[in-house]
């Protein structure tokens, strides 16, 4: 395993800070914590999914040792997500126990994306725990559209989660996937609905991962299109916010919100890459879209204790490539084999 080469070697592996072949600094780390999901969302997964068998998923214990690898690596940023990350029982335990990390100030952020279903019940515990910010996604308020998309009948509880982590004090951020059958004519709508009440909606094209019974090209809409509709009757001015993710975002004069795009099919983000994913099997990858990966768990399960993760850790990282390999042309098939649940999206 190489340690590198750009560090005094008088620093320790564990607090080298973690830079990749092509220079870029890797300060977020995206953790999913279970592959399994109340909702069975047409883009993400089949209706009749199998879910990972249990002994594969990390336990708590080895999630929050990775995490704490990482942290001690420069890692500022930590989302929580999954499959739904509310969904895994105990979850509130271990974002506690991160929240350590938060209060030494070696963790500026710990945040999550969700479904929503459950926030309700949890967003008091979450501001408790230190959590500020959390990306709901939701893709239509039409309770039909979202039980056609998402295959189950649960738009009040995601509104209901909506509200309650806003009096929390949490920031909500909304996540919609861009549908051309589903919700493309709706999308002003949500967007207005959103800036309506402060919050800041992104817009995603969807991605080419694992099998789904949903048809990808038909349901692929360009967000250039989309973009285009909204110049129409809206002004949208780029703004230079980024949070150190794929989305671009621009500010609509009318309703004074921001709209972030995120276009990994008709836009290459790839250089600014500060990312790195763990999946719920602790496999970790250093690009969506590709299969380059390296195995946490079977690390850790082999008892190297810290030392080993940390190497493994550098391993990894020295193979970051250069960037996603998404087409458009090449929608019918998954670009990646995994789903989005599995890997975190
Ligand atoms: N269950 C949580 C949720 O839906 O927010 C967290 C996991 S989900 C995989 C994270 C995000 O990925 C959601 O905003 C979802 O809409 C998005 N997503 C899932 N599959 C996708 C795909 N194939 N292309 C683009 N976005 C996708
Ligand atoms: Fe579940 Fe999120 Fe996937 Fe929808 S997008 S099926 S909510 S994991």
């Amino acid at each position: 395993m190489t340690a590198q080469a750009s560090h005094p070697p008088t620093m320790p592996q564990e607090a080298r800070p973690l830079v990749d072949s092509f220079g870029r600094a890797i300060t977020y780390l995206r953790v999913s914590v279970t592959d399994r999901c109340d909702l069975r969302c047409t883009y993400c997964m089949p209706e009749r999914m199998t879910f990972l068998p249990k002994p594969d998923v990390l336990t708590f214990e080895e999630l929050d040792a990775i995490c704490t690898a990482f942290i001690a690596r420069g890692v500022r940023r930590l989302r929580l997500t999954g499959g739904e990350p509310l969904g895994r029982r105990g979850l509130l335990g271990f974002v506690e126990g991160l929240s350590r990390h938060l209060r030494s100030g070696a963790l500026e952020e710990m945040t999550l994306t969700t479904n929503g279903v459950a926030l309700a019940r949890h967003a008091e515990a979450l501001f408790a725990a230190g959590v500020r910010r959390v990306n709901v996604s939701l893709d239509t308020l039409d309770p039909a559209v979202f039980a056609r998309i998402t295959r189950r009948n649960k738009l009040p509880e995601v509104l209901a989660g909506i509200e309650a982590a806003r009096a929390a004090g949490l920031a909500v951020k909304i996540n919609t996937v861009a549908l051309a059958q589903d919700n493309a004519d709706e999308l002003p709508r949500l967007i207005q609905w959103a800036h309506g009440q402060g919050m800041d909606i992104t817009l995603i094209e969807a991605m080419p991962m694992g099998d789904v019974d949903a048809d990808r090209p038909e349901q692929h809409l360009s967000l250039k299109d989309v973009r285009a509709t909204l110049t129409s009757f809206w002004t949208l001015t780029d703004t230079d916010d980024r949070t150190g993710g794929p989305a671009r975002y621009v500010r609509v004069r009318e309703t004074g919100g921001r709209i972030g795009f995120i276009t990994p099919l008709s836009h290459n983000f790839c250089e600014s890459c500060n990312r790195v994913r763990l999946t719920c099997t602790g496999m970790l990858y250093t690009c969506l879209g590709r299969e380059d990966r390296m195995d946490l768990r079977a690390v850790l399960r082999a008892g190297g204790g810290a030392p080993a993760v940390h190497a493994a850790i550098d391993a990894a990282l020295a193979a970051k490539p250069a960037g996603h390999d998404f087409r458009i042309e090449r929608l019918a098939t998954p670009a990646s084999p995994r789903q989005m649940s599995v890997t975190g999206g």
